[in-house]
């Protein structure tokens, strides 16, 4: 594996693979590595391709420096995962691989629900970065997890709109034994780590309410309350969007996904379901589902 920190190096790199007519996997990370970012990985390996991981804790999508320090680092270990898992090139860019600027271009809605909403300017952090990333190397294919969803919605954005071929690879959610996603931040959480159950034990409780069928949207805030009473401080949202754009449920059927985030002891975690069969909103403010 190759350990690639300059920008020159990395873009002969990139020449060499594709004067060898290699196809480009990309797999972006903020390392702390963990069986999640391996299952990308993994996949990403199939095949003949060249398998380029970037591990890079961007500061521009954390609207909390705190939050930022505290992230998990590892980089030995990660480097050693990676070099079993027979990554071709892991590009670990210094600090000052993106500049404060703003992001001279609109994400429109998509960055102000959700994850955007409490996390002010997180997602034109993130596009900063992905821009940067997919210019640069420019690949094939750019593999990303389920878990972080709203995020392939805005990846996807981001790639339609300035025209780079990278297609778009969304990798299911690894969990733990109690159905937790597995997360660089899971291991902050100490004696609390047992109330992480509750993400993935709601989100499936509510999606088994919403497949029995008579389910008010009001519903969302009774679940709410309960996790809040069963030990976690903050819920920061509890909420069923359509898949393909992330907007709020309306009149006519689609796939749509329940998306949770909360904070426990100030570690903030996110998941999100998928509905399995296609649902809608009535007049009465009930969910129905299609036959
Ligand atoms: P991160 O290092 O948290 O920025 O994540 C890097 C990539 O790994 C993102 O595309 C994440 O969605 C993906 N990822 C993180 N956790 C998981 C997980 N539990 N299962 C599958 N993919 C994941």
């Amino acid at each position: 594996m190759l350990l690639v920190r300059k920008l020159d190096f990395l873009l002969s790199e990139i020449l060499k693979y594709k004067s060898l007519g290699r196809k480009i996997n990309f797999i972006p990370t903020m390392g702390s590595l963990h069986q999640g970012h391996i299952s990308l990985i993994k996949k990403a390996k199939k095949g003949k391709q060249i398998c380029i991981v970037s591990i890079f804790v961007n500061p521009l999508q954390f609207n909390d420096p705190l939050d930022f320090k505290n992230y998990p680092r590892s980089k030995k270990i990660d480097r050693s995962l990676l070099m079993k898992e027979d990554v071709d090139l892991l590009f670990v860019p210094d600090k000052n691989f993106i500049s404060g600027d703003n992001l001279p271009y609109s994400l429109g809605d998509i960055s102000k629900i959700l994850c955007g909403k409490d996390r002010h300017g997180h997602f034109e952090g993130v596009a900063k970065v992905i821009i940067k990333f997919l210019s640069l190397i420019n690949p094939d294919f750019i593999y990303l997890g389920e878990k972080d969803f709203q995020q392939t919605v805005v990846i996807k954005k981001i790639i339609k709109d300035f025209n780079f071929k990278a297609k778009v690879k969304v990798i299911s959610t690894v969990r733990d034994e109690n159905r937790v996603a597995l997360s660089s931040r899971n291991k902050l959480l100490k004696k609390n780590k047992y109330l992480a159950c509750l993400i993935p034990r709601t989100l499936a409780k509510i999606i088994e309410e919403i497949e029995n069928g008579d389910f008010k949207l009001s519903r969302i805030n009774e679940f709410k309350k309960i996790i809040k009473k069963k030990g976690i401080d903050k819920v920061n949202y509890l909420e069923i969007r359509k898949e393909s754009d992330l907007q709020k449920l309306g009149p006519e059927f689609c796939v749509c996904r329940v998306f949770i985030s909360v904070s426990i002891c100030n570690v903030r975690l996110i998941d999100n379901m998928r509905v399995k069969k296609k649902i809608k909103l009535n007049k009465e403010k009930k969910l129905e589902i299609s036959s």
